[in-house]
């Protein structure tokens, strides 16, 4: 395989052999490098993968340096949308859902974008939760990007049909705008986190989703209230670790999992896409768990 390794300094200051990179603005703390490194080297590929704080402005120069030196890379907050007009080629459903978070550099230097979110997604609450998408209705709290990657994922797979709650009606009216012109037998429906029918609704559906950032601090509120968790069929929080939702779905019987295997799958899928070939995920696995263990430790 002819992969390119970077030799070149960078005002993004990645080590000097990174072959692959996360790209983020703020990029703080991302636990990629932890999974692909360690990917990188049961393959036999010569190289690590990096972290670089790039700022919207400097989109197009980190695709031009990335299209000299890597083999490809992921893309966080806030820049999953705005990458994409820098590409020469995004997949339809990638497209569809204006969102990518990984980027494979051809042998000639082009630019090819997916979204691994959705599919990682899918991976982890088929295992954790035996969620099968075809005929579904699922329940999704969120409107942002990881909602709009599952729900995009979802629907392409054969759900029948998404409830979103989000606070903003603005946010999760596009995301319905945007998934019934691309999937026109989809039934979507919109409302507020908070309505007298939430708990019915979260009854009614197969799989509660919380994919909104809410959690992410231990004082957070709850997304949706108690009482709908407590009559879920099932929940998945895209959130890694223990959230009060989770807590509240152990609390009242509920089957549950936390967001380890979606950011999990979400990487082996993007280094399938970068390679050609799967990883050796429980290398992948036993790498993500050290470092979550030493974060919450
Ligand atoms: P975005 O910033 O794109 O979206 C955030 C969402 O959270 C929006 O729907 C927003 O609602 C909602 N929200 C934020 N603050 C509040 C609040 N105070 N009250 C009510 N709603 C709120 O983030 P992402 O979609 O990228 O990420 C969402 C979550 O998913 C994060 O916690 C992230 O860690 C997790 N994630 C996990 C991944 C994994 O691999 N496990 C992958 C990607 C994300 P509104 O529209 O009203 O502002």
């Amino acid at each position: 395989m002819d992969i390119p390794v970077m030799t070149a300094d960078s005002s993004w200051q990645l080590p000097a052999d990174s072959l692959l990179a996360v790209i983020g603005h703020p990029i703080g703390h991302s636990l990629s490098p932890v999974m692909h490194t360690p990917a990188l080297a049961a393959a036999g590929i010569a190289g690590v993968y990096g972290i670089a704080d790039v700022r919207t402005e400097e989109l197009g120069k980190w695709c031009t340096f990335a299209a000299k030196h890597l083999k490809g890379f992921n893309i966080t907050v806030p820049h999953k949308e705005n990458i994409i007009q820098f590409l020469d080629k995004v997949d339809p459903v990638a497209a569809a859902a204006g969102s990518v978070n990984t980027v494979r550099v051809g042998s000639d230097g082009t630019l090819s974008g997916t979204s691994t979110d959705g599919g990682g997604f899918l991976d982890a609450a088929a295992e954790t939760l035996g969620f099968s998408p075809a005929g579904s209705v699922i329940a999704i709290a969120g409107a942002g990007g990881a909602a709009r990657g599952i729900a995009f994922a979802c629907a392409a797979a054969g759900a029948k049909e998404i409830m979103i709650f989000n606070r903003s009606r603005e946010r999760s009216g596009a995301l319905a705008a945007d998934l019934q012109k691309h999937f026109p037998g989809l039934t979507v429906s919109l409302w507020q986190p908070d309505e007298a029918d939430t708990p019915g609704l979260l009854e009614a559906s197969e799989l509660f989703i919380q994919a909104t950032s809410l959690g992410l601090k231990a004082d957070d509120p709850l997304p949706v209230p108690a009482g709908a968790i407590a009559r879920c069929r099932r929940v998945y929080d895209c959130i890694y670790g223990t959230t009060r939702v989770l807590h509240t779905a152990l609390d009242n019987g509920v089957p549950c999992a936390d967001g380890t295997l979606m950011l999990l799958y979400q990487g082996a899928r993007a280094f399938e896409y970068w390679f050609g070939q799967k990883p050796d995920v429980d290398i992948m696995k036993k790498s993500l768990a050290g470092a979550l263990a030493g974060r919450v430790g």
